[in-house]
């Protein structure tokens, strides 16, 4: 339910009404637009039907929201969602968020390289991961805590919010103590035990489309985040499987403007896993800049011969940098920002 305030209710009758809404064993999200203050009322549907929120002083209106993702849903909140992620980057209401570097951390020297040669292409965020979700046991699976530490390293050095992948609910606690994001993988996009562990987080987090997953599985799997208490969520369109095998990926680059009709959540694209093919990245970041996504992940590497994970879909730096620069007149001709890092304490 989403409890609509009167324009004129004071900071006192909302006190009131969030500790009511408690004692009724809700759970309150409180939602301050420029026009309208909205209170959402999280829990049993039943017993919210019967709840009688209506007769608490400062109430104006009490309204279902039809949609079962209820906090992430623009009936919730009408207007962009922006969150900090560190350094002066930030995402949502036109800020775009760029992430750049290797599949796998792979040491401290090559990643040093891989981000030094990023941020001065234009990425104002660094990826690497150290937990890999790999296909195959086989495959090398990440550097594990070694790899945080020199992703940690690297991003201090070079003043750089830092992502990194975090599979498994026992791994958030290690995980948060090196990155800035979150990021949940296409794999686990239903792993909800995982979902509701990040969700009772305070850090950012991407939280990618799994292969099989319609939007609103997406929107639901957010929504298991948010109801933990994170807002944070940056939603991520990284391709679907298809039958056509001659992209590793369908990039599904309609759910961009579909994702943003239902939803307050900033969604970002990967045209890197979406397509598997650098051929095809740049003309894929640029369509999803122009189809109004609120950032790109592109996977970089400086040698991807020798890269442990991804090789062949990563882009050289002076290929990322070139599609940068499109990007960053795209972003200018639809009036969004691409901001640099900021030098902490600058
Ligand atoms: C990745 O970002 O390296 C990755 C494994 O992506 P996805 O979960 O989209 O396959
Ligand atoms: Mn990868």
């Amino acid at each position: 339910m989403i409890i609509v305030l009167k324009p004129d209710s004071t900071d006192e009758q909302i006190a009131h009404i969030l500790e009511k809404v408690e004692e009724m064993g809700f759970r309150h999200d409180l939602s301050r637009g420029e026009k309208r203050t909205l209170i959402g009322v999280i829990g049993e549907e039943d017993a919210l039907r019967e709840a009688p929120l209506r007769a608490i002083p400062g109430v104006e209106d009490v309204v279902p929201v039809l949609k079962p993702y209820k906090l992430a849903s623009r009936e919730f909140q009408d207007f962009d969602s922006v969150f900090d992620l560190g350094y002066g980057v930030k995402v949502g209401g036109g800020h775009l968020m760029m992430i750049a570097g290797p599949c796998a951390i792979e040491g401290k020297d090559i990643l040093h390289e891989i981000a030094v040669a990023s941020k001065e292409a234009g990425a104002n965020v660094l990826r690497g991961g150290a937990f890999k979700p790999r296909t195959s046991p086989y495959s090398f699976q990440g550097m594990g805590e070694e790899g945080l530490q020199i992703l940690q390293e690297v991003g201090h050095e070079l003043q750089m919010p830092v992502i990194t992948e975090v599979m498994d609910p026992r791994q958030v606690e290690l995980i948060d103590r090196y990155t800035d994001i979150f990021q949940i993988g296409a794999r686990n996009m239903q792993n909800f035990n995982l979902l509701k562990e990040v969700g009772s987080t305070n850090r950012p987090v991407v939280l990618k489309r799994g292969m099989s997953a319609t939007v609103i599985d997406l929107l639901m799997s957010a929504e298991y985040i948010l109801a933990h208490g994170n807002k944070q969520v940056i939603l991520c369109e990284r391709g679907i499987r298809s039958f056509d095998s001659s992209t590793r990926n369908l990039l599904d680059l309609a759910a961009v403007p579909n994702v943003k009709g239902l939803t307050h959540l900033p969604i970002i694209v990967d045209p890197s896993h979406a397509t598997g093919r650098p051929d095809l990245i740049p003309s894929m970041s640029l369509a999803s800049i122009a189809a109004g996504a609120d950032g790109v992940h592109i996977e970089t590497h400086c040698n991807p011969e020798i890269a442990k994970s991804d090789g062949p879909q990563a882009l050289l730096p002076t290929q990322y940098a070139d599609v940068m620069k499109q990007m960053k007149q795209m972003a200018e001709l639809l009036g969004k920002t691409i901001a640099d890092p900021v030098a902490v304490g600058s």
